[in-house]
């Protein structure tokens, strides 16, 4: 018999604590591989920290997605939030589905172009579009959905001289009973601009006002706040018809459906809270079908659900530097992944599991990244097994927004992989090098030689 390995004793407090729908957990489970993949294989031969994400995820979230709403709907389409995660070959899996692009400034929307998009299948949000990004989109063809008056009086100057009509939705704020309310994108629909801005639109000849379109926020819990915004939307639509007999030809939800992710301060976990798209899906197109618009003029509903899509599919594969002793005798590990790639940290509790089957002995551990500084912290505090230096962590659920706001801060950023749907491993990004900030720094001439 194989000598079993020392474990040092600890005296552990039973907490009843809060569990979830499958009742207390009593293990600690590992997560040993990703789609077939062993999570070890794959940091030996790409390193560690890297990104891995699973195309069959990501494949079949959109298709449950899909699925929701076109049983519910007859005319519905997706289009992808660049700035969720930019990566192309992500973009083009959820083009490969049939997503459109959703983009929020002139890169994501060359971006776009760029990954094959054509212009008339792009939608233009954000409040910071310059006159050549505007003009460029009315060219194309693209949607483009303004923000502000400014943006407004812009668009009427292009069009002026413009040989094709811009095609044009406002995106729309209001109180949808979730707050803080997101008033900041947008015309409001309580205080009247919302009206005022379709009015500037419709008197003009040389505008197109094609859609509607709002964003209430994201991680938004309640379905039903989805609800309130279709029902509002809805409303302008009838309002527009009465007054110009002019049919809107789609209203656009936006995304910020919440994932399985867990917030921090949250009472239960993610995974037991968070809606299903059928919840969301119900909320939504029930006041549409449900209103007076007449069937050959249902608008056709835009989506552009960004997280709830992705998270899930990314993981985020580490190893353990080193583990101490903080000095109220609490255990502390350093892993080597910062809150400069995992940006989410800030607001998720984020799941944290051994790469090997871990010994059951936990404690209450906080788990640090490598960074010199005092915020980086992966996880205050967890029930955590005993690991060693040099094995492994897998975090799940990252596939959103921390591929796009990570920071190059203090380490470089890592290889990002793609799994695909036969389990064969594609490096769809190459971790950074000291070559590429050389290429784009410059030092004076008087500092070439310092004479250190
Ligand atoms: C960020 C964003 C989205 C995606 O939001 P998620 O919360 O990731 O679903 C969609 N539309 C607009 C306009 C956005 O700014």
């Amino acid at each position: 018999m194989e000598k079993l390995k020392y474990e040092r004793p600890v005296i552990k407090k039973i907490n009843a604590g809060v569990p979830d729908k499958y009742g207390m957990q009593s293990k600690t489970q590992a997560v040993t591989e990703i789609d077939g993949v062993g999570v070890k294989k794959i940091i030996e031969q790409y390193g560690s920290p890297v990104f891995v994400i699973s195309e069959k995820t990501m494949r079949k979230k959109y298709s449950e997605a899909r699925r929701a709403f076109s049983t519910r709907y007859p005319k519905v389409q997706f289009a992808w939030s660049y700035k969720t995660n930019y990566l192309d070959a992500v973009c083009k899996v959820y083009h490969s589905e049939g997503s459109w692009a959703e983009v929020v400034s002139g890169f994501e929307y060359d971006k776009a172009i760029a990954n094959g998009v054509k212009g008339k299948h792009i939608i233009f949000n954000g409040p910071d579009k310059s006159v050549e990004d505007l003009q460029k989109a009315i060219k194309n063809g693209s949607l483009i959905h303004i923000d502000h008056f400014d943006e407004l009086y812009t668009i009427v100057e292009i069009s002026e001289t413009s040989k094709q009509t811009p095609k044009l939705a406002i995106r729309i704020n209001m109180d949808t009973g979730v707050y803080p309310r997101w008033d900041r994108f947008g015309f409001n629909f309580e205080n009247g601009e919302a009206w005022n801005a379709i009015n500037k639109i419709m008197i003009n000849d040389n505008l197109e006002l094609v859609g509607l379109h709002t964003h209430i926020g994201t991680y938004i819990m309640t379905p039903n706040a989805y609800g309130v915004a279709s029902t509002k939307l809805v409303g302008l639509i009838m309002r527009i018809s009465e007054k110009y007999n002019h049919q809107i030809k789609y209203i656009d939800m936006g995304g910020g459906f919440a994932s399985k992710n867990t917030l921090k301060g949250a009472y239960l976990p993610g995974a037991d809270t968070c809606p299903s798209f059928d919840a969301y899906a119900e909320a939504i197109i029930n006041p549409i079908i449900n209103s007076e618009i007449s069937p050959q003029n249902l608008p056709i509903l835009f989506l552009e659900t960004g997280r709830a899509l992705i998270d899930d599919a990314g993981y985020l594969l580490g190893t353990v530097i080193a583990n101490k002793r903080l000095a109220n005798g609490r255990r502390s590990t350093i892993i080597d992944i910062g809150v400069n790639m995992l940006f989410t940290s800030f607001w998720y509790e984020h799941d944290i599991k051994p790469a090997q089957i871990p010994s059951q002995q936990t404690e209450d551990t906080t788990i640090y990244g490598p960074l010199c500084m005092n915020i980086d912290v992966i996880r205050a505090a967890i029930q955590f097994p005993v690991l060693q230096k040099g094995e492994n962590v897998v975090i799940s659920r990252i596939g959103a927004y921390n591929m796009t706001q990570w920071m190059q801060f203090i380490t470089l950023r890592p290889k990002i992989l793609l799994i695909d749907t036969n389990s064969n491993v594609h490096i769809i990004r190459e971790s950074e090098t000291n070559e590429i900030f050389k290429r784009s720094e410059r030092v004076p001439e008087h500092l070439v030689n310092v004479g250190l």
